[in-house]
C-alpha cells in the first residue's frame, strides 16, 4: 500500500523538528529528521580534521560513512558508523559543518536514497530543506514552516542555553543568518517552498498555537487528497 508522506521544510530554528515530532506522534507516523543526517556527516568530517571548503576530501570520505536511523522508545536516534551521535551533533560548530557538507552535490545524492527508502517503507513526517521540492515531490502534504530570523535565533538561543552551552544571542543570530544564506543560495536543492507547499509562519504564535495550526492545515489538506 502506498505510504503517506508529509514534508516539512523551512529555515533553521523555525520549529520544524519540535512540531514535526509532535505531528508524527499525533498521526502515528515516523518522524525523519534529515538535518540530523547532514549533521552526522558534518561530525565525521570535523573528526577527520577536514576544514570547511575542502569539498574533495569530503567526497573522498563518504565511502567510509554509514548513517543509520533507529527508533528507540519512539524517538529517533542517528548512528554514525554504529555510534549513537544523536546528542553530539546538536552544537553550533556541527551546524556550520552540516551547512557546509549539505551544499556538496555528492553528499546530497548519498542521503537521497536513504531518505526516499524511509518514505517508501513508512508513513513519514520528514523535515528538512528540500523534502517537498526534491526528495518527496509526490508528498501528500507539503508545509513550509518559517519565522523571522530574530524569532528563530531567540528560540535557538534559549534551547542552547538550557542545554548548558555557552553562546550569545548575537552569535546564534549570525549563525542562523549565515545558514539561511548558504541554504537558500546554494546551487543544488536550495531552500525554497515547493510550488504546492502551504506556508505556515510561526513568528507571532507560540508552540501550542503553532502545533494546533499545523495539525489543522495537515488535516484539511489530507481530506482533499
Ligand atoms: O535542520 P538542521 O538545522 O538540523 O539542519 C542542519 C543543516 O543541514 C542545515 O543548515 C542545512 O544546511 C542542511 N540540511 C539540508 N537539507 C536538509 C536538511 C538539512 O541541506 N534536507
Amino acid at each position: 500500500m502506498k505510504k503517506i508522506n508529509i514534508a516539512i521544510d523551512g529555515p533553521s530554528g523555525a520549529g520544524k523538528s519540535t512540531l514535526a515530532k509532535r505531528m508524527a506522534s499525533e498521526f502515528g507516523y515516523i518522524y525523519v529528521d534529515t538535518g540530523g543526517m547532514y549533521r552526522a556527516i558534518g561530525l565525521y568530517v570535523l573528526r577527520q580534521g577536514i576544514s570547511i571548503g575542502e569539498n574533495q576530501r569530503v567526497k573522498d570520505c563518504l565511502k567510509d560513512i554509514n548513517i543509520d536511523i533507529k527508533y528507540i522508545s519512539g524517538s529517533q536516534h542517528i548512528f554514525l558508523n554504529g555510534e549513537d551521535v544523536s546528542d553530539l551533533i546538536r552544537t553550533e560548530e556541527i551546524s556550520k559543518y552540516a551547512s557546509f557538507v549539505s551544499a556538496i552535490p555528492t553528499v546530497r545524492q548519498f542521503l537521497l536514497d536513504l531518505q526516499r527508502a524511509l518514505a517508501c517503507e513508512n508513513n513519514v513526517i520528514m523535515d528538512g530543506r528540500d523534502i517537498g521540492t526534491v526528495i518527496l515531490p509526490e508528498a501528500s502534504v507539503k508545509i513550509f514552516l518559517t519565522a523571522s530570523a530574530e524569532k528563530r535565533a531567540g528560540r535557538r538561543y534559549e534551547e542552547l542555553r538550557e542545554k548548558g552551552q555557552n553562546v550569545t544571542f548575537e552569535s546564534v543570530l549570525e549563525n542562523i543568518r549565515q545558514r539561511d544564506k548558504n541554504d537558500s543560495e546554494r546551487a543544488i536543492a536550495p531552500l525554497k517552498p515547493a510550488d504546492d507547499a502551504i506556508t505556515v509562519d510561526t513568528s507571532d504564535i507560540n508552540l501550542e498555537e503553532s502545533a494546533a495550526l499545523l495539525k489543522k492545515v495537515i488535516l484539511e489538506k489530507m481530506s482533499n487528497v
